[in-house]
């Protein structure tokens, strides 16, 4: 299992990582002397564990929340927050090179200061870094212990030495980058988001494994910054998981952007040779070898569930799917419940917030909240983004639910072309017959803004045909959904009914 170490920010002196491990990971941090018995104690600080903490804690509990690394997690440390603020000065690069078409002008030659980028990135993890700081956990009540938690029976665990009693406990322990079994891989050594983060010189030769969002996002982003960039999926499009137009735009947008994007390929082997690593690659049968200077790997998670000593704590798991939770959240020990990837198949920091706040209410107040009921939304933060929640087709269509579909491309929406960014669609599906969604899918570059208004109508039950009278602000790109609301209300003009206006008219 890997543990990583809290960096050492005095080798950079960089004030950025300064700050937030003494937010996340204080040097000289003493764990309490822990309560005699806790309401509930957590283990693991991402996303999941703050928010159960915070919450249990401001309700009254006796809570402990134990950390072997940095608090915040993988979001604040090395997932969403470094991501997105790294892809928001590709954005930037990307508006730059096309900034002809908008009638301005920039050198023929953009550089990106590829150590500015990432040092503005520190900063703004520095700032956010102060919502998961230490200081403001002591001061809600929480107790914070930094060790390697483990279970010594079902109902109490150890930390660095002391022993924790619990009435409840939160698994939240998150997941880790899975190491794809490529021969000479480990021994050339490559990057995964765990320390992707840390680089401060621009690759300029890149291989990025994998065609997952982490995949996908990193590598436009380090394409803008000026990496010659390879993507190898082993699949025949990205992000399997959506859409295939969608996924089809994708591929669109990288080769524009410069990517050389191979499809259908499978890395066999890696080897170093001159200085530079040597990648073996299967298409379809036919073998090629890429030279590049770093590889990174974007090919799925695995859940933490090792070396915490669950069975003796009597709680069931599964290595590849983490800690089994029924729709309560708890697990096979009734004390017990996990949240966050650790357990669930949507691995997102929503879904770690969503999970943490269903376990306090049904771990500490008798609550009955089902993991089920989440109407959960992701975006994927390429350009165009990618964004879906509920039903794809597919799935309603296993489920023998009849399915209608209103598409609005993006070229049709008046905002989408006056900012020349055409590349994409609004998709909703219905239940056929009806104005209830079902699902939809979202490609244009503000995607995950305009997923949460179709999210807020799954949830609050609103269907198409109220949506059509909610006026958007004109010229929006969201006006997308109005305009496919309107194409469902005008199939409610059936011949029949028409004919009764034209008589009404008349
Ligand atoms: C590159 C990248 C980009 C991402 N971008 C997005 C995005 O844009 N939007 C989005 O919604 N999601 C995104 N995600 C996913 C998101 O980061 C995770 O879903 C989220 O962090 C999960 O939170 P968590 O609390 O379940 O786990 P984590 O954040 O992984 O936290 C688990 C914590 O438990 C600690 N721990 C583990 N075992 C033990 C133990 N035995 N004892 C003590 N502590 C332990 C770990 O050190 C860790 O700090 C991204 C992920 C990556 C990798």
């Amino acid at each position: 299992m890997t543990q990583r170490n809290p960096p050492d920010p005095t080798a950079t002196q960089d004030a950025g990582d300064i700050e937030r491990l003494a937010n996340v990971h204080p040097a000289r941090w003493r764990n309490p002397t822990p309560a005699d018995h806790y309401a509930l104690v957590v283990i693991g600080a991402g996303t999941a564990g703050l928010v159960a903490a915070h919450a249990a804690a401001a309700l009254g509990a006796k809570v402990a929340l134990i950390e072997r690394n940095l608090l915040g997690g993988d979001c604040l440390n090395v997932g969403c927050v470094p991501s997105k603020a790294i892809i928001r000065t590709s954005h930037l690069y990307a508006d730059m090179r096309d900034a002809g078409q908008y009638g301005a002008q920039t050198p023929a030659d953009i550089r990106v200061d590829f150590a500015a980028v990432m040092q503005r990135m520190r900063g703004i993890r520095a700032r956010i870094s102060r919502v998961d700081s230490v200081q403001r956990l002591v001061a809600a009540g929480v107790d914070v212990f930094f060790g390697q938690a483990r279970f010594g029976a079902s109902d109490w665990l150890t930390v660095d030495g002391a022993k924790l009693r619990f009435r409840k406990a939160l698994i939240a322990t998150g997941a880790r980058p899975d190491t794809p079994a490529i021969p000479g891989l480990v021994e050339a050594g490559f990057l995964t988001n765990e320390n992707v983060f840390d680089l401060t010189e621009l690759p300029r030769r890149l291989l990025v494994i994998g065609g997952g969002p982490l995949g996908c996002e990193l590598a436009q982003a380090f394409c803008r910054f000026g990496a010659q960039t390879t993507i190898a999926q082993r699949w025949p499009l990205f992000l399997p998981r959506e859409e295939r137009d969608a996924a089809q735009l994708l591929s669109d947008a990288f080769v524009r952007d410069g990517i050389e994007v191979r499809l259908n390929t499978t890395a066999v082997n890696v080897r170093v040779a001159g200085g530079q690593k040597l990648v073996d690659l299967v298409s379809e049968g036919h073998e090629s070898t890429v030279a590049v200077d770093a590889i990174l790997t974007g090919t799925g998670r695995v859940p933490n569930v090792d070396g915490l000593d669950l069975e003796i704590a009597g709680v069931e798991y599964d290595t590849t799917t983490g800690v089994r939770v029924d729709d309560f959240l708890r697990t096979s020990n009734p004390r017990i419940y996990a949240a966050g990837d650790a357990c669930l198949q949507d691995k997102f920091t929503h879904t770690a917030d969503a999970s943490a706040r269903i376990v306090v209410q049904n771990a500490l107040f008798l609550g009955r909240q089902r993991l089920s009921a989440l109407t959960i939304p992701w975006c994927t933060y390429t350009d165009p983004a990618i964004a879906h929640v509920g039903l794809y087709v597919r799935q309603a269509r296993e489920r023998g639910i009849p399915v209608k579909t209103f598409t609005v491309p993006m070229h049709e929406v008046d905002r989408a072309i006056a900012d020349s960014e055409e590349a994409g669609f609004v998709k909703i599906h219905v239940r056929e017959r009806t104005d209830r969604i079902l699902g939809a899918t979202v490609v244009a570059r503000h995607a995950g803004e305009m997923i949460n208004e179709i999210s807020l109508a799954m949830v609050a039950g609103i269907g198409l045909r109220t949506l059509a009278r909610v006026i958007h602000a004109y010229p929006t790109q969201a006006e997308g959904i109005k305009k496919a609301a309107d194409a469902y209300n005008r199939t409610r003009l059936t011949p029949a009914v028409r004919s009764l206006l034209r008589r009404w008219l008349r």
